[in-house]
């Protein structure tokens, strides 16, 4: 479905960006750098920041800072024509284009794009003594890691378990062995902290090709790291180990509120969005990243798929602005992955083809922070 009947929104728009998500920003960077005088921006975000959610496993290991996988959104949304909102969204009325914040406050636009990512599903997750941390949103994460440090450090001989052996899942759990085994050298940890990487399927990284699975086995093992694939469930009597802390990578459902949105869904619960990045249901309304689920061409979630959406949608907010026709967005079917392991080694992979070593680790870097420096802002 095409933009172009409707309602009029110029000669002035006003284009509510919900979440500072990995799309919203190139959108924002965009409206900056060629800001339209037709054109109003307002984008809520939770916080000042967003993180980048590649560079997250390097800030677990200990190679990155905490404010490095970070983008400060109020200096990328400081231009004319722009305000930022600081405030979480908690309703949204898509017949209206109105979105509410938890402080009461309405924000309605002529064209909104929701890109607040999704939510780690920890439903199954069982009640421990330590901690249990969903490892979405990451922001969120990131904000708890120092309590998962301070329990380590507190309860040495803990025993951590990484729950969903996905490629976060894999990355966080050789990224949180790198910086035990670091812990343990200066004799903060007991040697006999354990560390488990659990899986419901009977394979990690499904949807990976054997060739990927096959190397990062290896290293998991070469690690230490016990790998419980077939995993039925906290209530398996077959398991005897109890878990200190739990880190829960295990799958993501759509933030609870846009239920309420009467937007199209997919089968997931994720805002079904044409070929334009436009909600199925509602003209006007716009999504990508986890938040969207692409009916013609469904696509695995991830950071590069959100990317990949950000300049798209940034032309497509800017044609439906002014009632042009909308771009059609072009989903590759395979991309390039880098999946860190733990020390300065990642695997890379594309379609059938994988390698490894230090190397991909220092391209990862290069690309993630190069990525974190094109939204830096003074
Ligand atoms: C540990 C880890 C490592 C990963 N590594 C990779 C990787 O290397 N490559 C890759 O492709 N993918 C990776 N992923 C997946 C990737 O994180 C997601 O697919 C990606 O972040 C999705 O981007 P997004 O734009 O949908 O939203 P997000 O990056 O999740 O951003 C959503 C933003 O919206 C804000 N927000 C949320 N709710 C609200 C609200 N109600 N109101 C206002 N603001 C709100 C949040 O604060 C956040 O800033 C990784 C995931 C994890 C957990």
């Amino acid at each position: 479905m095409n933009f172009q009947n409707a309602p009029r929104t110029s000669p002035s728009a006003h284009i509510v960006l919900i979440g500072a998500g990995h799309a919203h920003v190139e959108v924002l960077r965009r409206f900056r750098a060629q800001p339209r005088p037709d054109i109003h921006v307002t984008i809520v975000s939770k916080f000042p920041y967003a993180a980048y959610s590649g560079m997250v496993p390097g800030y677990v290991a200990g190679y990155y800072e905490a404010s490095e996988p970070f983008i400060s959104i109020s200096r990328l949304a400081d231009f004319e024509r722009c305000d930022m909102v600081i405030g979480e969204a908690v309703d949204f009325d898509a017949d209206a284009r109105r979105v509410t914040l938890s402080n009461g406050q309405q924000i309605a636009g002529d064209i909104v794009s929701i890109d607040v990512g999704a939510v780690t599903d920890a439903s199954g997750a069982p009640r421990i003594r330590g901690l249990t941390i969903p490892v979405k949103p990451i922001d969120l994460f990131m904000q708890r890691w120092p309590e998962v440090l301070k329990r380590l450090q507190e309860h040495p001989r803990s025993s951590v378990a990484v729950v969903g052996a996905g490629a976060a899942g894999v990355e966080l759990v050789l990224a949180l062995e790198h910086r035990l085994a670091g812990l343990r050298q200066v004799g903060l940890v007991d040697s006999k902290s354990k560390i488990f990487l659990i899986e419901r399927s009977d394979e990690i990284l499904l949807g990976y090709p054997m060739s990927v699975r096959t190397r990062l086995l290896r290293i998991l093992s070469s690690r230490n790291i016990a790998v419980l694939t077939g995993f039925a469930g906290f209530d398996d009597k077959s398991l005897h180990c109890e878990f200190d802390i739990l880190l829960w990578a295990a799958g993501v459902r759509p933030a609870e509120w846009l239920a309420r949105s009467r937007l199209a869904v997919d089968r997931a619960g994720f805002i079904a969005v044409d070929r334009y990045l436009q909600s199925t249901s509602h003209q006007g309304v716009f999504a990508a990243g986890d938040a969207a689920g692409m009916i013609e061409s469904p696509r695995a979630k991830s950071g590069v798929m959100a990317v990949r959406q950000g300049p798209l949608l940034a032309e497509n907010l800017s044609r439906a602005a002014t009632g042009s026709p909308l771009l059609p967005f072009s989903p590759q079917a395979t991309w390039l992955s880098l999946i860190s392991a733990g020390g300065r080694y990642a695997v890379a992979s594309r379609g059938n083809w994988s390698a490894e070593g230090r190397w991909v680790w220092y391209w990862k870097k290069w690309l993630d922070t190069s990525f974190v420096r094109r939204y830096m802002v003074w």
